[in-house]
């Protein structure tokens, strides 16, 4: 769904010009969190194929806006979860990853030494991508196999075709 054919979840994101940074569209998706949860786990549910749900043991919960999206699909599923933080937070051992966002430059990690699991990445908003290509490649560093990333919002000319499964509910230009 686009701006254009517009998905009902359309009229709550909001758009806000000029932030952080001017000339960054910036879209809040916070406002969804409000009335309508279910319907946006239950959306985000709809997006992800049979197969690679069967096959999901986690969500893979991008701080900080991946967190609220994973821990809901992990209730709603009893599947688990693991975190890709910002440096600092998690007890040594952890993989450490710096990569370049849309706005800004960002450090992310993951514990290490965990039992492997397959993941899937699960973030608010794809933009530049460098946060998804930084939790695939801190998931690998811990051992874990990658099924994809689930966003609720790509915004799609911000980035190259991704080199894994991408699963969306709403796409924008960005
Ligand atoms: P990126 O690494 O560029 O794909 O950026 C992804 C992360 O930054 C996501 O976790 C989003 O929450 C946030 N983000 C990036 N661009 C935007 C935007 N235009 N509006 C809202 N959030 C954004």
């Amino acid at each position: 769904s686009t701006p254009d054919s517009p998905h009902p979840f359309w009229q709550i994101i909001r758009v806000v010009p000029d932030f952080p940074k001017p000339g960054i569209a910036f879209y809040d998706i916070t406002p969804l969190l409000r009335a309508h949860v279910n319907a946006v786990i239950d959306a985000l549910l709809a997006a992800i194929p049979q197969p690679v749900f069967d096959a999901v043991d986690c969500f893979g919960a991008i701080e900080a806006r991946g967190f609220i999206f994973a821990s809901l699909l992990a209730g709603r599923t009893g599947k688990g979860m693991v975190l890709v933080r910002k440096e600092g937070k998690l007890p040594p051992p952890v993989a450490n990853k710096s990569y370049a966002l849309e706005y800004g430059s960002d450090t992310l990690e993951m514990q290490a030494g965990l039992v492997p699991a397959n993941v899937l990445l699960v973030d608010d908003i794809l933009a530049t991508g460098g946060t998804l290509s930084a939790a695939v490649g801190l998931c690998e560093a811990a051992g874990h196999q990658v099924l994809g990333a689930l966003v609720l919002l790509d915004l799609v000319d911000l980035h190259q075709p991704l080199d894994m499964p991408l699963y969306t509910v709403l796409q924008a230009k960005g």
